[in-house]
């Protein structure tokens, strides 16, 4: 059952929760492009419903709610060590089918890779997802090929209408909020798309034979290995250590986790001096075979959800889905020469 609300109710709603969390959604952020007079669609903290930007995609995904671009774990001087302290709110984080996807590949990697990551637990638990419906997609899209367009996997669901917004409600605590403000005598289904203007086709005899293709020197020259198209994945978790000197006592500073990419320079330095693949076209493939081959093999599913992001923003036009779609060709190649 759901409910149906008004703007002022939603903010007032809004307002009670902003008590105990903070609300985070795709908002714009006027003039933060990357080009002069540009704009950003990314994700921040809200306060108005009026801020969230449902009919534009976000660049970024929300995966910074949970997992920082650069988060302290601890601080340390000569003789002791104190752990960084928990956030003291849970958050509310509004987000569409592909990334409520992507969060069971974040909890794959972060709490059942052979251990459960203490610092993205204590986030994790105190977490809300708000799933916001798909009335059409976005040119890049590619949900549907990837299995991502609809998710159940909710805490409550939003959809705009003429009145307002349509709610779908399946947690206990926001229940009771919303039962404050209406009567849950609706039957909401939150929207997905079944068809995208982007498809995707994965060889079902896709392995890593693929490795030996020349499909991938076209990206040792194109690529810049800048990284950006595993920023804004909502899947990618690499992060490297830092550890922070203080300039006023170097003897005393701080360890953070800041975000890696398997595509820029220095990710596969190792102790000795040596480094792997060296060419770019080397790293595309290591990111593409992880995204549709490799995690799929040992978790059943693949880990790209098909948000279209890295094709989005990628400064030399290389198109991840493209890529994916070269990939029967280059498996016919390989078997040639078997
Ligand atoms: S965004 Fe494009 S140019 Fe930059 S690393 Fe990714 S594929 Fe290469
Ligand atoms: S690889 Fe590209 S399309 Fe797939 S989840 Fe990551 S950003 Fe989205």
């Amino acid at each position: 059952m759901g409910y149906e609300l008004s703007k002022e109710q939603m903010n007032e709603i809004l307002s009670q929760l902003k008590e105990d969390y903070l609300i985070y959604a795709p908002k714009c952020f006027q003039d933060g492009g990357r080009f002069s007079d540009t704009d950003c669609i990314r994700y921040g903290e809200i306060n108005k419903i009026e801020e969230i930007v449902f009919d534009k995609k976000a660049e970024y995904s929300f995966k910074e709610v949970l997992l920082p671009i650069s988060q302290t774990l601890f601080y340390f001087t000569e003789d002791s060590v104190k752990e960084a302290d928990a956030p003291k709110q849970g958050a509310i984080v509004f987000l569409r089918s592909c990334d409520l996807h992507s969060v069971k590949r974040l909890d794959e990697i972060y709490l059942r890779n052979g251990f459960s990551d203490y610092y993205y637990q204590r986030l994790r638990e105190r977490v809300v997802f708000v799933l916001m419906g798909c009335q059409t997609a976005f040119d890049s899209c590619f949900c549907v090929d990837m299995g991502t367009n609809q998710s159940n996997e909710y805490d409550m669901s939003i959809d705009r209408s003429e009145n307002g917004y349509q709610l779908d409600c399946k947690s206990n605590q926001l229940e009771k909020l919303l039962s404050q403000y209406a009567t849950n005598n609706l039957s909401v289904t939150p929207a997905y798309v079944t068809e995208t203007k982007t498809r995707v086709n994965i060889p079902s005899n896709l392995s890593y034979q693929i490795g030996n293709s020349n499909m991938w020197r076209e990206y040792d020259t194109r690529c810049i290995n800048c990284g950006r198209c595993n920023f804004v994945c909502p899947t990618c978790t690499c992060f490297t250590m830092q550890d922070i000197f203080y300039t006023d006592n170097e003897k005393a500073g701080e360890r953070r986790r800041v975000w890696a990419s398997c595509m820029v320079d220095g990710y596969t330095d190792v102790a000795g001096g040596a480094s792997y693949r060296q060419k770019n076209g080397d790293r595309m493939r290591f990111k593409v075979l992880h995204k549709v081959l490799d995690y799929k093999e040992r978790n059943g599913y693949h880990m790209c959800v098909g948000c279209g992001r890295c094709d989005d923003i990628c400064p030399e036009y290389i198109s991840f889905s493209h890529c994916i779609n070269k990939l029967e060709n280059g498996m016919k190649e390989v078997m040639e020469h078997e």
